[in-house]
């Protein structure tokens, strides 16, 4: 499979390549030339284990390393050592589904895609000249992918990573899975800003192409596109379950958005043939998305803290990967829209209806895009639905996971739907508390544990040169 650039500026490049890049060199991002189709080999499929099914989901994509290299590091990351059980066990819960995917070690589904890249990266170092053996990765993070991307890297030789974290707006048990990894190679660095400033900063960094390349700049956010890829697994293989379960022709997922990347990985699934009919985006009050998907119109608005600080973003950088088939994969058009949108906040695209616009939208209503519904959970909405699941079935939906519930309820009758669980609530008792006046719901000795132990940080202003700086020292230090 060869890789192009969003933005249509780089030549295609390979899988390992493509890997090593994270963000494009044309400022960008990475989507493969093609989706493969493999509608016909999905009977084939069910049953398989879920390490066996990962390798035949992303062989097609994969190309420049060898199959069984890739069988092994996959077993590798699926491990039961690693997971305890099933990578992605099912729950129904009420009239719905529950994808738990929040066994790994740091418990949130980001586990699932950077245990992976981890190993991705050792891979690919150790096979290169011995002079270019080395990366520095540079992360930007709202509280999970940072404690998954540290956990999937931290002792790994010749990989040094430095995690940016809004200050003060990431939970504390967040913050400590981050900075009670006291090893070498792990830099974290609070940022006394918002995660668009991390997130921006970031992208400047990368944007240096001089600086990307003399310091070997890796990226772990799912702008790397290892990290959507491993998530399209678990669509294939809960769609199959779930299927087998139900009896029904196809599913839908009901899935908490942040950045975009994990709704993403579930609409390349639907694409490539799993038997998907529909999409439910939810976010929280930041809803840029949700309203995107009703309006059609893409309009920046200022980050509010809520209960879900995973998803406290207003810049979703996947977004552009879909926006990139919604202009036809023509990265002219698009880099023209990013710059627009970079002067404006603001841009929209035309009904996804086809030629015939908004009249083919089914029921008339322009829902930009038929393979999503979308909806926005307000803090009362996250409250509710923690507080009714636990009451009605007995199960504790951390605040990312309440945010789908929510949003999915109003879509209930249909084919089954299945929410993404992408946190365990014991990453947040305090939303718990607040909504079931109980402090013995979210648990989890692992958890209990972060508490005691010691912990480094350095605290930067919301300056790219200062981070830059910063990497700078840690990097010549002797
Ligand atoms: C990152 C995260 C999300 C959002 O995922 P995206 O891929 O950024 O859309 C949702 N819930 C939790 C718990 C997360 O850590």
């Amino acid at each position: 499979m060869e890789y192009v650039s969003t933005r249509g500026q780089i030549r295609p490049i390979g899988f390992s390549q493509a890997v090593m890049m994270g963000l494009a060199d044309d400022g960008g991002l990475v989507v493969p030339k093609d989706i493969p189709d493999v509608r016909g080999r999905c009977d084939d499929w069910r049953g398989l284990p879920y390490e066996d099914l990962a390798l035949e989901v992303m062989t097609p994509f994969v190309g420049d390393i060898p199959r069984d290299d890739m069988r092994d590091m996959i077993h590798r990351t699926y491990d039961v050592r690693n997971y305890g059980g099933p990578v992605a066990p099912v729950a129904r819960v009420g009239q719905m589904f529950v994808l738990e995917l929040f066994h790994g070690p740091t418990m949130a589904f980001k586990d699932v895609a950077l245990q992976l890249l981890g190993n991705l990266f050792e891979y690919i170092l150790a096979r290169r000249a011995s002079g270019a053996r080395a990366m520095n990765i540079l992360a930007a993070t709202s509280g999970d992918t940072g404690s998954a991307a540290i956990c999937g890297v931290r002792g790994r030789k010749g990989i040094n990573i430095f995690v940016m974290h809004p200050h003060g707006r990431v939970s504390p048990i967040q913050e400590r899975q981050m900075t009670a990894v006291l090893d070498d190679n792990v830099h974290n660095i609070a940022l006394e800003g918002s995660f668009d400033d991390c997130q921006r900063i970031m992208k400047e960094l990368f944007g240096d192409l001089e600086f990307k390349n003399r310091y070997c700049l890796g990226a772990v956010n799912s702008v790397n596109w290892a990290r959507v890829l491993a998530q399209i697994v678990y669509y294939f293989s809960t769609a199959a379950e779930v299927q087998k379960l139900t009896g029904a022709a196809k599913v839908r997922f009901a899935v908490p958005t942040g950045n975009f990347g994990d709704v993403l990985a579930g609409w390349y699934a639907m694409k490539m043939g799993a038997p998907i009919s529909g999409l439910i985006l939810a976010t929280n009050e930041n809803d840029i998305l949700a309203r995107f998907f009703s309006t059609g119109e893409y309009s920046l608005a200022q980050v509010r803290q809520t209960l879900s600080p995973s998803m406290d973003i207003q810049l979703a950088s996947n977004f552009e990967r879909y926006l990139y088939y919604r202009v036809g994969q023509d990265g002219d058009r698009l880099r023209g829209l990013m710059k627009q949108f970079a002067r404006t906040g603001r841009l929209t695209v035309p009904c996804g209806c086809g030629p015939a616009g908004v009249s083919a939208c089914p029921g008339g209503i322009n829902r930009t895009d038929p393979d999503f519904q979308a909806g926005a959970a307000k803090t009362a909405d996250v409250l509710d639905a923690i507080r009714q699941c636990h009451s009605r079935h007995g199960y504790v939906l951390d605040p990312h996971t309440a945010c789908g519930w929510a949003v999915a309820e109003k879509f209930l009758p249909g084919d089954p739907i299945i929410c993404l669980a992408t946190a365990h609530p014991a990453k947040f008792p305090a939303a718990i508390e607040q909504a079931t006046g109980r402090n013995d719901l979210a648990r989890h000795p692992r958890i209990d544990k972060l508490m005691s132990m010691s912990t480094r940080s350095t605290l930067l202003a919301n300056d790219k040169q200062a981070v830059r700086e910063f990497i700078v020292n840690r990097l010549e230090r002797p």
